[in-house]
């Protein structure tokens, strides 16, 4: 059976033996040992501004939005997983949403200023795919009215944007570390934002304990644990050959499809040092999409519907019309991308698309 993803799992005893480290402390949790080394390797692998190693990849948008002081309406993308959207609801906050680009499949910022009402606190947008918003026309927009920032950047692990991190912008920038994700801990994710909120955010990371006895504000659980972040330690170390694989695998779809006129692929914002989080391919309909989905499966092979459907279309937002983003969601397919996916398998899965598609 082969997966849209595969969890890159570790030699298991050299994940029992970082573990072994909490285990001589007797620590599990409350910021141990583990979780502060894996910050530590997180933000130097990555280059990148400080970091809170969390739970999961939506607490830290709640907490991002919460710790923002964040009402009324938020401006967001369609095209996502749900937990950008229901984040926003969640937290008492409603959902404005903006077309996306075509190409690109990140929120249309061209759009963005149109849909700004006196109600207006932020604009969360999603790097879709490791695939970069337009951050800087985003920042003007966003200063030019007072409004903050946060990137959904789930996908996003190791991505460059202009020659940094993809983590640095925004008043606030979220990862995932779920366990189908690029790098993982199982569960987990992490809140990357500037000196100066970090303890804003890490307070509310922790209940808002400020010392034993002490609280400022209100605050939630979202710490990451010493199990997960043993996880971590132990799968950063593969992260370069991670990387490298999926670069294999992504230039040979790449050979498939690159001049496959019936589908589109990912078009990379220029500037973009990606990180071949994904494989989207774009369909000329929905109709053929789940012929070549049927044909996948009856091979055992399971690609994946992300992201669909368009978010603009939950049960519980306001109606919005987002005619780019819900006809791609529609059409898009993510193909199995994993560590050692192997080229005879990746032939297999070409070679039965284009044959449906001409069938
Ligand atoms: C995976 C994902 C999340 C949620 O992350 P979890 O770690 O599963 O909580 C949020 N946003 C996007 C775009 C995602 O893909």
């Amino acid at each position: 059976m082969i997966n849209v993803t595969k969890t890159f799992l570790p030699p298991q005893e050299e994940y029992n033996a970082i573990l072994k480290r909490a285990w001589d402390t007797g620590w599990m949790t409350n910021r141990g040992v583990l979780v502060k080394e894996l910050e530590q390797k997180l933000q130097n692998y990555l280059k990148s501004r400080p970091l809170i190693a969390m739970t999961n990849g939506t607490l830290p948008l709640q907490i991002a939005i919460k710790a923002l002081g964040l009402n009324g309406e938020i401006i967001t993308t369609p095209f996502s997983y749900v937990a950008t959207t229901s984040s926003i609801v969640w937290e008492g906050c409603t959902p404005v949403f903006v077309d996306i680009h075509p190409e690109y499949l990140t929120i249309d910022e061209t759009q963005i200023e149109a849909a700004i009402t006196d109600k207006t606190s932020a604009i969360l947008a999603t790097h879709v795919f490791g695939n970069p918003c337009e951050v800087e026309a985003i920042d003007k927009i966003a200063k030019k009215h007072s409004l903050k920032v946060i990137y959904d950047a789930a996908h996003c692990f190791g991505v460059e944007y202009k020659g940094q991190s993809i983590f640095n912008f925004g008043d606030v920038s979220t990862c995932s570390f779920h366990a189908t994700k690029l790098f993982h801990t199982g569960e987990g994710g992490a809140l990357f934002c500037n000196d100066d909120r970090y303890k804003q955010m890490y307070l509310h990371h922790n209940f808002g304990h400020d010392g034993e006895d002490v609280f400022e504000g209100i605050g939630i659980n979202a710490k990451m644990s010493e199990p997960q972040s043993a996880m971590g330690l132990s799968v950063l170390k593969y992260q370069k050959k991670i990387i490298d694989d999926r670069k294999r695998i992504t230039e040979n779809y790449g050979s498939h499809f690159c001049n496959f006129k019936s589908i589109q692929i990912i078009c990379l914002r220029p500037g973009t040092d990606w990180n071949y989080s994904y494989y989207p391919i774009i369909f000329k309909t929905e109709e053929l999409l789940l012929k070549v989905k049927d044909r996948l499966n009856s091979q055992q092979i399971y690609p994946r519907r992300y992201f669909y459907p368009s978010l603009n279309l939950m049960g519980y937002v306001n109606d919005f019309k987002c005619p780019i983003s819900e006809s791609i969601a529609k059409r898009i397919l993510c193909l199995p991308l994993y560590y050692n996916l192997k080229e005879k398998d990746q032939n297999n899965i070409s070679a039965i698309i284009k044959k449906a598609i001409n069938d």
